[in-house]
């Protein structure tokens, strides 16, 4: 399977400038690395002018669940789409934390991208240390009425959210405890799909990763690849990210 790597700028940088600056740092970095699939997921107001490459996708951090219409401040996946975006992030923590976004609208959210043919970075993860109830009850929810052959334009992450932008405090999760998580998360997948389906999905990382842990979250954890936030906001600490997963 194919390394994938994802960036998620969150609300960062500041200024368009930095933002394309970023972008085009990154985009030099990883132009050789062949094994493995490069995103960044970028806010909004900048989407339109970062531009993507074959080794240099561009994702959203959010979607709206129709297409066009009367919904102040939303942006449709259509919108996204014809924008060039190919990806887009949905069901974060943070969304769910700070703007109550439940899975019954990440699901509605997730439909939507898929039917605008987006990709889909659908996290997962619970505030518990161990991955348990609250992650089966995101994939059930979260996955109603998707289709199995659409799973392949998904890209599921197991974020435990006491691990997510924690480096300073030193909480990172271990590759033994990604290595739970993806196998729960499998596990579900397993129930609500067939063993078929839940072995060849995608799931990745994400919680602090950076350049010197990147390689043991895919070697011991399992995964297949990473979604960093704060060390994305580094493009040369991104771009070394991209390189040790795809050495790894
Ligand atoms: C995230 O944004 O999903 C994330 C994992 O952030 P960080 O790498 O900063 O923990």
């Amino acid at each position: 399977m194919k390394i994938i790597i994802i960036a998620n700028w969150k609300m960062n940088p500041l200024s368009l400038v930095e933002a394309k600056r970023n972008f085009e740092i990154i985009k030099k970095g990883v132009r050789d690395v062949k094994q493995a699939e490069v995103v960044v997921c970028a806010p909004f107001v900048f989407l339109p002018v970062l531009k993507p490459s074959n080794y240099l996708k561009l994702g959203a951090q959010d979607c709206f669940l129709g297409d066009k219409g009367p919904f102040t401040g939303e942006i449709s996946p259509q919108q996204l789409k014809k924008l060039g975006v190919e990806y887009v992030i949905l069901g974060h923590s943070e969304r769910r934390r700070y703007l109550a976004e439940s899975t019954a609208l990440v699901n509605q959210k997730i439909k939507a991208a898929l039917e605008a043919g987006l990709k889909v970075v659908f996290c997962v993860g619970s505030k518990a240390k161990k991955p348990g109830k609250e992650m089966e009850r995101q994939l059930k929810e979260g996955l109603k009425g998707v289709k199995r052959p659409d799973l392949n334009k998904l890209v599921f992450v197991y974020e435990p959210v006491w691990a997510i932008s924690t480096t300073k405090n030193k909480i990172i999760a271990t590759s033994k405890e990604a290595l739970k998580g993806g196998l729960y998360m499998r596990n579900v997948l397993k129930k609500i799909f067939d063993k078929k389906t839940a072995k060849k999905t995608k799931i990745i990382y994400g919680g602090s990763v950076n350049s010197k842990n990147i390689g043991s979250f895919i070697k011991e954890g399992k995964m297949v690849g990473g979604l960093p936030g704060a060390a994305s906001l580094d493009p040369y600490e991104f771009a070394k990210i991209v390189i040790q997963a795809s050495r790894s």
